[in-house]
């Protein structure tokens, strides 16, 4: 029997909780529904869901704190509703560690694709050791990179920034994200470190650094690791 992935809607609008409910279950997934964020909470530890899907505007708190609450335990992928399309909220919730972001009103057929993908990398997550794109092989129990079968030697922190980026390939990764995770609390407004980072790891694995396909800009926000 297949085991269906479960999905935690934490919603408070009536309407979109009834047409995410019957999107989901007829796509074979099971359903918790909460309306606040009190109750997502309780629900995401009672029931353990395979993802969220979290609506920012709560009638008990912001979505935000509900994210950052769900974050210091919750590791599978959580992805914001929300009817904010600021670049700063977009921000602020990838900062403190959404998986993806989709506005209100949303395609239930964008919003089921995005969910796969994230259910998809995060079993993957969990698994994969090794990654390829093309020529270029990464082996995180030997710790080598590889580019058509030749060793690529890399910094401790240059094999640190590509192997984050690597395991959330596709995904946005702030550059607050990036500093804390690889340089640690106090160096998230070190924002040149990264760029002498990346332009040095560019270098290294990009068959034309000046013109990358793998490791993308995202104006104002951060990088995207593209397969
Ligand atoms: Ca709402």
């Amino acid at each position: 029997m297949k085991m269906n992935s479960t999905i935690l809607v934490i919603e408070d609008e009536g309407q979109i909780r009834k047409l995410l409910q019957i999107n989901l279950e007829s796509n074979q997934y099971a359903v918790v529904l909460a309306t606040t964020g009190r109750e997502g909470l309780m629900l995401a530890a009672s029931h353990q869901p395979d993802l969220i899907l979290l609506d920012l505007g709560l009638p008990d708190q912001h979505g935000q704190n509900v994210l950052v609450e769900l974050r210091q335990w919750f590791t599978k992928p959580i992805i914001i509703l929300s009817v904010l399309n600021a670049e700063d909220d977009i921000v602020k919730a990838l900062d403190a560690g959404a998986t993806d972001y989709l506005t209100k009103p949303f395609r239930t057929g964008e919003l089921l694709a995005r969910m796969r993908s994230a259910l998809r990398n995060s079993k993957k997550e969990a698994q994969i050791t090794r990654y390829s794109f093309g020529e270029l092989l990464i082996d995180a129990v030997a710790h080598v990179v590889k580019r058509k079968n030749e060793v690529i030697k890399l910094t401790a922190t240059e094999y640190n920034l590509l192997l984050i980026l690597v395991k959330n390939e596709g995904r946005v990764l702030t550059h607050q994200f990036l500093l804390k995770e690889i340089w640690g609390v106090g160096f998230q407004t070190e924002t040149q470190y990264l760029r002498v980072y990346v332009a040095q790891l560019r270098k290294k694995i990009e068959i034309n650094p000046n013109n990358p396909i793998h490791i993308i800009t995202e104006s104002g926000i951060g990088y995207r690791f593209q397969s």
